[in-house]
């Protein structure tokens, strides 16, 4: 084990009121200031483990992901190099960088506006995009046992955990590991994508997915998403995720708004890609 256990974990729960209903929410985005949200738990096995060989992460994505920011920060606390290949950064991002392009760069990354290699040298690891990986199930089992911890704690009765999804990962492992129903949304696809995520890690055990009648895609702006993410900052003073926590919020209003449900929603972080996001609602609602 390398010096930094103890760190990057262990996140407060807290309770909010949010349309007049009472939620708790585990503030993931709170780990730290760089390593936070779901991505440093899924990957927190490359952070706590030796890996003697390895001088270089090799990821692809887009260039406003989470992940790559969060991969940048990995490299830069284990001192690795870290390449990162897109499709396509477009001229206004690539003269104008903001959000977790920006912060990615300057943590070191080689972005390459590549096709991703079909091989790599000897001291790579490789890491698929959105960190859709089994290695993600060592960090999300901490997560769950201090949901199990708290739980017990506070003598929970009944309890739901809802998160929204995009590869799946997250959700599927908190299900594997918690004795409580999980339940989420497909921000990323479908849900018939989503259950094909899910069976691409495990072919049991999937969380509970809910499904909105409209369909949302990925990355796109809807007023009813910057809506209720102002209306969340209002109520609750907290800030969350454009892209996966308006729709989660839609849902869990939709179908889970009354108060037999007591819901522990989980805040994965995130909030340096609003930075860009909040740029285009702005301009495309606020101008
Ligand atoms: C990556 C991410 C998700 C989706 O996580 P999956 O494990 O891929 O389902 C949700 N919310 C935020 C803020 C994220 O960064």
């Amino acid at each position: 084990m390398v010096q930094f256990s103890m760190t990057y974990t262990n996140s407060p729960t807290q309770e909010i009121t949010f349309n007049n209903q009472k939620f708790f929410i585990k503030r993931d985005d709170l780990l730290h200031k760089d390593f936070s949200g779901n991505k440093a738990r899924k990957f927190y096995f490359f952070l706590e483990n030796e890996f003697k060989d390895v001088k270089k992460v090799v990821s692809h994505g887009s260039c406003q992901s989470n992940a790559m920011y969060s991969l940048s920060c990995l490299c830069k606390i284990r001192n690795w190099k870290f390449d990162y290949y897109v499709d396509h950064i477009a001229s206004y991002i690539k003269e104008n960088p903001i959000g977790n392009y920006k912060g990615a760069l300057e943590n070191g990354m080689n972005i390459k506006e590549l096709e991703v290699p079909l091989e790599f040298e000897k001291e790579t690891l490789f890491i698929p995009e959105g960190g859709a990986l089994e290695e993600a199930k060592f960090g999300i089992k901490i997560l769950a046992d201090e949901i199990i911890e708290w739980a017990e704690k506070t003598k929970q009765e009944d309890l739901k955990v809802f998160l929204p999804s995009g590869t799946g990962t997250t959700a599927l492992y908190l299900q594997k590991y918690l004795p409580f129903e999980v339940l989420t949304c497909a921000c990323v696809g479908d849900s018939e994508y989503l259950k094909k995520q899910f069976n691409h890690l495990e072919s049991q055990n999937h969380p509970t997915i809910l499904q909105m009648e409209k369909k949302y895609h990925f990355g796109k702006l809807y007023k009813e998403f910057y809506q209720i993410h102002k209306k969340l900052k209002m109520q609750t003073d907290i800030e969350f995720d454009l892209l996966y926590d308006s729709l989660g919020w839609l849902c869990v209003s939709k179908y889970l708004s009354d108060e037999e449900n007591n819901i522990l929603y989980i805040h994965q972080g995130g909030l340096l890609g609003n930075i860009s996001m909040m740029q285009r609602y702005k301009y495309k609602f606020d101008s």
